[in-house]
Formats: C-alpha cells, sequence, structure tokens
C-alpha cells in the first residue's frame, strides 16, 4: 500500500514469542521458541501514551440514559489495557510512509490495586502476568481449528483495541457517523478478526449511542472479509458456552444480527429450513456455535476469494447459499508478492540481469517483464541467465552444507517443495516420487535420469502428528538415499530445517523446479508458486489456486501440468474412490509403498511409517495422492527430458519470469483499492525530491 502512495494502517498483535523455531533431532520437529525481542526491536516505536481498555467476561444489565433511552451495559469486566508499538512502513520509492501498529497487552493498575488493596500483594502481581498473557504467544496453526479460549481472547483483543483507535480518530474530525465508510475501510484477513463485527457495533450502539439500524448500515459499508480456505476443518467456530463467558454482550449482539439476518433469507426463500439452518452465524451440530465466516460474510459488503479457482468454488460450493442472495457481493482478487523482496533484493544477480537489458522499471511495474520475452530466443541471454542461476545454486549448496552436512552437486537439477508440512500440499506424493527413483537407479533403470537434488522445507503445526511424521519420513528416506553408494550424485535428498522468509530468500533464486502439486481444489492461492517461477523457475503442478492463472500468463508449453482437475477430484471422490486400486495396479507405487511400510526407511523402529502407509491405503487417501501418481511420474519423466537440453530449460525459464508481471502484490493491491475499498492514491514526492528541486 505504501508502495502504491494508498494511506492504509496494518492492525495486530506484538507477541512476544513469534512462530516457533524449528529445529530437527534425530529426523524429527522439535519446537523452540523464537525469542525475537531478545536484542531489543529497534523499528519499532513504544507508544506508552496510546492505551486502549480491553474487557472481557462480566455480565450485561440495561439502564436509561438521561434522555430516557434504554441502553445495554456491560459491567464486572476483568480489564486489560493494549498498548501500542508503531513500525513505520516505507514505501519503494515513494514519501509515502504507513504504519504498522502492533497491540501488546499491558495489565490495569486498577486491576491489581483491588488485590492489593485486600492485601493480598501475590495475587496483584500474578493478575499482572494473567493479562499479559494475552500478546505472549502466536498460534501455529490456521489450517485446523483449535477453538482455545485464549485464541478468540487474544482475537478480541486486539480487534477492540484498533477499533477504539480508529473510532478515535475519525472522532477528532468531527464529522457525523454517517460518513464513517467514506472515510474508514476495514479488511478482515481470514475470520480472525470477525469480532470486529459485533465490536463496532457494541461501540456504535452502547458508547455512541447510535439506533440498530444506522450502526448496522455504518458496519455494513466498513467491512469486507477475505476468505483463504475452503477446507471445512479450518473453518473458524466457537462454542456458544465460551463465547457467553468471554464476551457476554458480543454474543447478544450476534443474536440479533442472526435474528434479522434469518428474517431476510426467510422473505426469500420461505419454507426452506434446511437453507435457514445452513445459513444461520449459529451452528446447531454438534453443541451451537458460532460461525465465524458466516458472521463475516453477513457483515461485510464484499468477500473476496485469492485466486480465480478458489473464488469460483467459494461461489459454487461453501458460500453458495450467501452468492444466491447477493451475488454481486463476491469478487476474486488473486494474490501476489512483492517484487521488491522476491526478486530485486532477493535475486541480486538476476535483477541486474534484467535491468541491464529492460531497465529499472519492472521494480515498481511488474507487467514490464513482457519486454523481456524476446531474450528467451538469445542464446547469450540464455547463457547468462544460467551463470546467475548457477552462482545461487552455489550459495544454496553452501547454506545445506552448514545446516545439514549434506553435500550436494551444484550441477544437478533443484527440485524444490518449500511450504507449510500439510496433507494437502502432498509433500508425501513427492516422497513417493523420490522412492520410486532410487529405486530405478538401484535397479539400473536411468534412461533419460538427470542428476537431482530433492530439496524439502517447511513446518508442521506441533499438534499435527501426521504431518509431523511426514517430516520424519522424508529424513528417513534421506537417510538411505543419500548414504547408499549405488546412488552418487544421480539423486540427493535435503530438508532444510526452520523455513522461514530469510531461508526463502536463499532458497528459491536457486530452484529449477518447482513443486507446487496439491490435491486440486485445496490450495486457495499459493504464493510460493509465484516466487519461484519470478526467480526462473518451472513449475510442475496441479491445475490447483492461482497455477492455472500462471498457466494461461507463462503460456502451456512452459510448465508441468500433471493429475487431475478439481473437478475431476471431486468426482473421484464421489464415485467412491478406492485407492487400493492403484496399489494393486501400479508396481513401482506398491514396490515405494511397500518399502514405506515395511521399514525400509526405518531399520531401528520397522513399524514407524505403517500409519503413513495405512493413510494412503485402507483410511481412503482423503488426498488423492495414489490417484496423481502415475501421471505425475510421467510427467517427472518430461521435466528431466527438458533439463537434458539446457537451452531450451533456459528458454522456458525466462518466458517463465516474463509472465509472471500480473503476479505483483502491487496489482493485487491495487484492486483491493478499486474494487473493494474505493480509495485512489495519495500523491507524495519520493524522499529527497522537494530538496533536489529546491537546488
Ligand atoms: C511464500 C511463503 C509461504 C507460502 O508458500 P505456499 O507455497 O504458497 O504455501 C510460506 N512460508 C514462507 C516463509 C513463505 O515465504
Amino acid at each position: 500500500m505504501a508502495t502504491l502512495s494508498l494511506p492504509g494502517v496494518g492492525y495486530g498483535i506484538r507477541y512476544e514469542y513469534g512462530l516457533f523455531f524449528q529445529a530437527i533431532e534425530q529426523g524429527a520437529q522439535v519446537e523452540h521458541p523464537d525469542t525475537w525481542l531478545r536484542y531489543g526491536n529497534p523499528w519499532e516505536v513504544p507508544r506508552p501514551e496510546l492505551l486502549f481498555l480491553v474487557r472481557f467476561g462480566g455480565r450485561t444489565v440495561h439502564a436509561t440514559d438521561p434522555s430516557g433511552r434504554l441502553r445495554v451495559e456491560w459491567v464486572d469486566t476483568h480489564d486489560v489495557f493494549a498498548m501500542a508499538f508503531d513500525t513505520p512502513v516505507p514505501g519503494y520509492n515513494t514519501g509515502t510512509v504507513n504504519n504498522l501498529r502492533l497491540w501488546s497487552a499491558r495489565a490495569t493498575r486498577d486491576f491489581s490495586l483491588r488485590h492489593f488493596n485486600e492485601g493480598n500483594y501475590f495475587k496483584a502481581v500474578e493478575q499482572k502476568t494473567e493479562s499479559e498473557k494475552l500478546s505472549k504467544v502466536l498460534y501455529p496453526d490456521d489450517s485446523t481449528l483449535i477453538g482455545r479460549e485464549l485464541r478468540l481472547k487474544q482475537q478480541y483483543f486486539f480487534v477492540s483495541a484498533s477499533l477504539q483507535d480508529i473510532l478515535q480518530q475519525f472522532l477528532e474530525a468531527q464529522e457525523p457517523f454517517g460518513r464513517f465508510p467514506e472515510r474508514v475501510a476495514i479488511q478482515l484477513n481470514d475470520t480472525h478478526p470477525a469480532i470486529a463485527i459485533p465490536e463496532l457495533m457494541r461501540l456504535l450502539l452502547d458508547v455512541h449511542g447510535l439506533e440498530w439500524d444506522p450502526a448496522w448500515d455504518i458496519t455494513r459499508r466498513t467491512f469486507a472479509y477475505t476468505n483463504h480456505t475452503l477446507m471445512p476443518e479450518a473453518l473458524e467456530t466457537w462454542p456458544v458456552d465460551l463465547f457467553e463467558r468471554v464476551l457476554p454482550r458480543h454474543l447478544q449482539i450476534i443474536y440479533e444480527i442472526n435474528h434479522r439476518f434469518l428474517e431476510q433469507v426467510r422473505r426469500a426463500h420461505p419454507g426452506d429450513d434446511a437453507r435457514l439452518a445452513r445459513m444461520s452465524i449459529v451452528g446447531e451440530e454438534g453443541g451451537r456455535r458460532i460461525r465465524m465466516a458466516n458472521l463475516a460474510i453477513v457483515g461485510s459488503h464484499h468477500v473476496n476469494g485469492v485466486s480465480r479457482l478458489h473464488s469460483d468454488l467459494m461461489r459454487q460450493q461453501v458460500f453458495a447459499d450467501f452468492h444466491a442472495l447477493r451475488p454481486e457481493a463476491f469478487v476474486n482478487i488473486t494474490n501476489g508478492v512483492t517484487p521488491r523482496r522476491w526478486l530485486h533484493h532477493a535475486n541480486p544477480g538476476l535483477a541486474s540481469l534484467i535491468t541491464g537489458q529492460i531497465g529499472p522499471d519492472w521494480v515498481s511495474d511488474l507487467g514490464g517483464l513482457t519486454h523481456l520475452a524476446p531474450q528467451a530466443e538469445r542464446p547469450e541471454f540464455r547463457a547468462r541467465f544460467l551463470d546467475v542461476k548457477r552462482e545461487n545454486k552455489q550459495r544454496l549448496k553452501r547454506l545445506i552444507r552448514e545446516r545439514t552436512g549434506v553435500d550436494v552437486n551444484e550441477d544437478s537439477m533443484f527440485d524444490v517443495q518449500v511450504k507449510r508440512i500439510h496433507e494437502y500440499k502432498r509433500q508425501l506424493l513427492n516422497v513417493l516420487h523420490v522412492v520410486t527413483r532410487y529405486n530405478r537407479i538401484r535397479e539400473g533403470r536411468l534412461d533419460g535420469m538427470v542428476p537431482r537434488t530433492v530439496i524439502i522445507s517447511g513446518k508442521a503445526a506441533p499438534g499435527y502428528w501426521f504431518a509431523k511424521l511426514i517430516i520424519r519420513l522424508i529424513h528417513g528416506v534421506a537417510d538411505v538415499v543419500n548414504h547408499d553408494p549405488a546412488v552418487g550424485d544421480m539423486l540427493k535428498l535435503v530438508f532444510i530445517p526452520n523455513y522461514n522468509v530469510s531461508n526463502a530468500e536463499w532458497i528459491i533464486p536457486a530452484c529449477d523446479l518447482s513443486e507446487q502439486i496439491s490435491t486440486a481444489g485445496t490450495e486457495a492461492s499459493g504464493t510460493g508458486n509465484m516466487k519461484l517461477a519470478l526467480n526462473g523457475a518451472l513449475t510442475i503442478g496441479t491445475l490447483d489456486g492461482a497455477n492455472i492463472e500462471m498457466r494461461r500468463e507463462v503460456g502451456d508449453a512452459n510448465m508441468f501440468i500433471f493429475g487431475m482437475t478439481a473437478r475431476q477430484a471431486a468426482e473421484c471422490r464421489a464415485s467412491g474412490y478406492n485407492p487400493w486400486q492403484a496399489y494393486e495396479c501400479n508396481a513401482e507405487l506398491r514396490q515405494a509403498l511397500d518399502m514405506i511400510a515395511g521399514g525400509a526407511f526405518s531399520p531401528d523402529e520397522p513399524s514407524r511409517f505403517r500409519s503413513v502407509f495405512d493413510r494412503l491405503t485402507a483410511e481412503g487417501d482423503p488426498f488423492l495422492l495414489l490417484a496423481d501418481y502415475a501421471s505425475y511420474l510421467a510427467c517427472q519423466a518430461r521435466v528431466d527430458a527438458l533439463y537434458r537440453q539446457p537451452g531450451e530449460w533456459a528458454r522456458c525459464a525466462v518466458l517463465n519470469v516474463a509472465g509472471m508481471g500480473v503476479f505483483s502484490s502491487d496489482r493485487t493491491v491495487f484492486e483491493y483499492a478499486r474494487l473493494i475499498w474505493d480509495v485512489t492514491p495519495v500523491a507524495t514526492p519520493p524522499p529527497g525530491a522537494a530538496r533536489r528541486q529546491r537546488r
């Protein structure tokens, strides 16, 4: 936003411990706390004077205000202060500096005094630690819901502080509340801040004395919601009794929102009780729960998905009822990545090669990369492209040596899968390919094979035991493959610990082949796919998420597509998918799976990976790995064939870079500004411009 000269504020929590640090011990993930503040943080400005009170618990009572109006008061609450820390975010080549405002929890003096006055000094100090837990640690898993009370409290904590901050700034301008939606747009990043909808209602009704209808009109015209996943296990719901205990006033407001909303649905679809039950904000299955996605949709003027496929599936499947009611509210805004970090900064070699050919404008106008396309036909440019890639691979080779002790060959193909470890992302399919390739090498069936280094990196959520088992399996396979003299340089498998943005900046520029192999219909967009292609990797992938749009931009001939489409995957499941069939019919697949089940990669504990085998067979293979295996292997053979022609490979790689212009986050942000927020850039001269002019 800053680079586009759009005024904006980012709000969040100033966690004392960020996402855990991943260490690998005996092939297994071990989590360590990320103490990122241990040496202080020079980029932030503490704002001890910027404090807002956030309240929890208590009960509601009715009161009459001096004008005789009945209103609700929220009393007997536990209170915590939110203190602001500001981090300036300067744009690239503009004078705009936006603000990232993160809230840190502080105990109120009030609260500790209560115990102190009772003579209980230690209790008073305990209460302080209790309050400050709110900004202690980031929950590491958004892919499955863990309905923890502290998580709900964290969400409300930062949302309430942010809304109070926004309202205070709005009120300083002394404009009527009716103008609030013209002055403020709030984008809900997933449902995690969706409690903001009833919180704004509460502030408008109970604190500022508005009536329901104008308050609801303001709220609906202020919020928009970005959905990030279709997987039902990731959609947030909170038990009603938890809500009642933590946020009793908000529960009342949600009930009222729901009541009025369901009235509207009933008018549109009389007698359709099943529809009412599906659309209700209160779910009745398995105990009454608040469905945060339904709340977010009902309280927003726009809802967007993050790739065309994802937005289509959203409209046709999970939110079909809401789409039928209000089709104009649903839009698509395909994700993008910043070219400043992911090319200009992370890959200085390629960046200067590009600038040398087409000038520097691509850095803030990535569409300009199309001017690079003619270079793909020039042998001299291809050679220079390959030189840069080789230097980046040498740099990564040193990092791999340092972090894992494994020596890799920089002339082998670097085949990279870097992303969170999750069954739907199918790291296991990658492993099945590695095991098959290993078996072919041992059996001397090398026809057309090129040397490969398969690189995997990613964290597993600490409570997702199966994802952690996948990490162990990767290490088990690596141990066998990397130490087998029969394999030599033909195949290496390395797992780089602690995947994060800093490591990504080293890995991505060194990649030849980018693995984007999720089950079609499961990856909302992906952004790793964009970073890798922008750095001249060829993609092997399914027709999932943004891969589909990437193929359109870079051309069919420059991407390796395999496997079922989202529609075929759905049909496959609907027609009673049986993974045993693939197991029986495909000897290589059977061999790989039997080795995993039989302990070939866990000689010290032969049954360790038995559950991997079971998951992919008896348990039904929910992400259809076996169904896509043959197609994936055939596609990998095509990859080898192209890699044996470096000139042709380089040509495709350069065309990938040239085609990635639309996947700039600048384009994405601009679409949010135009389609959802209705804001335009505020011209600000770049720093030093005024001084230069005076001279
Ligand atoms: C880009 C990025 C991701 C997202 O990767 P996907 O392949 O889109 O899942 C995850 N983690 C880090 C550190 C990243 O830089």
